[in-house]
């Protein structure tokens, strides 16, 4: 007998075999040089299902050994940030622009990016978020190119909500400092803080 599936479940199946697909093509991906050193690509993790996406910057060294996101350092201030407004891992998807980790942590360079952008925007393309928070300089330059708004730099835009128009709705971006820069400057920790908390209100809204 065939079960009845609803139809947010066989959207949900619809897209956990579009990402598996996308996972196997990064996992093959040597695209850019990254592929020689890395251990486990990235792919991302959370419920693909979920209406906030989180863009951060790179796997660091952890997150190369075990091929998952924010297990390190920022990872744990990233938890508090994201219980101060009462989300868990499960209610959202993160990953980041970078697939593979770059060695010595170095930032991301351009041909790495434009090697492995066309990845995070198809992750956008199939989970159709409601909200992309993104972590940081680069994901934010990365994520405001593709829709067409002007970055000019997280100290001036951090915090704020730029709301565009995508084919399956409205969506909002809402860049952010890294957590990993709290790693090391206690005082941002606090500006961190207060932009989860004004996340609160818009993602209820
Ligand atoms: N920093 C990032 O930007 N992404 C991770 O997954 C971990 C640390
Ligand atoms: Fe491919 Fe991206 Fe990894 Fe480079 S960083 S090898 S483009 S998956």
């Amino acid at each position: 007998m065939q079960a009845w599936i609803g139809m947010e479940e066989q959207e949900e199946e619809f897209k956990k075999r579009l990402i598996e697909s996308l996972s196997m093509e990064i996992n093959n991906c040597k695209k850019c040089s990254l592929w020689r050193t890395r251990n486990k690509p990235l792919v991302g993790d959370g419920s693909v299902n979920a209406e906030i996406l989180v863009v951060g910057e790179s796997p660091g060294y952890y997150e190369d050994l075990q091929g998952r996101a924010f297990v390190g350092e920022a990872g744990k201030i990233l938890d508090k940030l994201l219980g101060l407004i009462n989300l868990e891992r499960k209610d959202i998807y993160i990953t980041n622009v970078l697939k593979c980790h770059p060695p010595k942590n170095h930032e991301p360079n351009r041909q790495e990016i434009d090697s492995c952008i066309r990845y995070l925007y198809r992750q956008i393309d199939i989970i159709k978020p409601r909200i992309i928070i993104t972590l940081g300089k680069f994901a934010s330059k990365e994520v405001f190119d593709k829709f067409n708004l002007g970055f000019t730099r997280i100290s001036e835009l951090h915090g704020r909500v730029y709301e565009v128009k995508t084919l399956s709705g409205n969506m909002k971006i809402i860049p952010l400092y890294h957590p990993a820069v709290a790693c090391y400057h206690n005082e941002m920790l606090g500006l961190l803080k207060e932009d989860f908390r004004k996340l609160k209100s818009i993602i209820n809204n």
